[in-house]
């Protein structure tokens, strides 16, 4: 099982290594497997990988964001057998009952109010949120935000990807977090990939 599990991580930061593309103001592409382009093998492993790492965490629902945490969130709901719910970007017209908050996007540069339904976010719920990336950790702020109006407790934070130079993991843990990232980046100078 040890071993089973060692070579899948191995199998994700190879192909980070080998198919990730790094872009000025350390950003690291990996559209061509995890965010545009998928690779559904890979993507069903880490959600195995989350899946074991928070079996015995005793959470009943699965939180990310919309678009791109919701593939690694799905995997690992189906894995736990869990309900996964999506933070949505765009407050939707029929959407009552909401709670919402503003999150700061690195890639885009600018804050966007996000929101999720307080029907599914609720006091009763002890969360794992999931997402593609960490990077200086705005999303998981939100995300903390939103547990807080609703009275959830957060379980942990797991990302696929750490960008561990930018801050965010440092960040989380300080306040007493748990943060599982499967990969982890030291630093994308001179646009080459180096993992911790
Ligand atoms: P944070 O909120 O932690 O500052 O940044 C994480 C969010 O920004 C993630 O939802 C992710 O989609 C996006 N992001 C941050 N850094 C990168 C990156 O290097 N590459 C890509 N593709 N997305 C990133």
């Amino acid at each position: 099982m040890f071993f089973y599990i060692l070579h899948n991580m191995e199998l994700l930061k190879q192909r980070i290594l080998e198919d990730g593309k790094c872009y000025p103001g350390g950003i690291l592409k990996v559209d061509s497997f995890i965010n545009h382009q998928m690779d559904p093998d890979l993507m069903c492993r880490i959600g195995e990988e989350f899946a074991r790492l928070y079996a015995d965490s005793g959470i009943n629902k699965i939180v990310t964001i919309e678009a791109s945490g919701i593939a690694p969130a799905i995997m690992a709901g189906a894995a736990m057998h869990l309900p996964v719910v999506f933070v949505k970007k765009k407050q939707p017209k029929t959407m009552e009952n909401m709670l919402a908050t503003v999150v700061h996007s690195f890639t885009k540069d600018r804050d966007y109010t996000v929101c999720i339904s307080a029907d599914f976010l609720t006091s009763t719920d002890r969360i794992l949120f999931i997402d593609d990336f960490l990077a200086y950790g705005n999303a998981a702020m939100g995300i903390i935000d939103l547990a807080r109006q609703a009275g959830a407790t957060i379980a942990g934070f797991g990302f696929i990807i750490e960008k561990a130079f930018q801050g965010g993991g440092e960040m989380l843990r300080s306040q007493g977090y748990r943060v599982d990232s499967l990969a982890r980046v030291a630093s994308l100078d001179n646009c080459q990939i180096t993992l911790l």
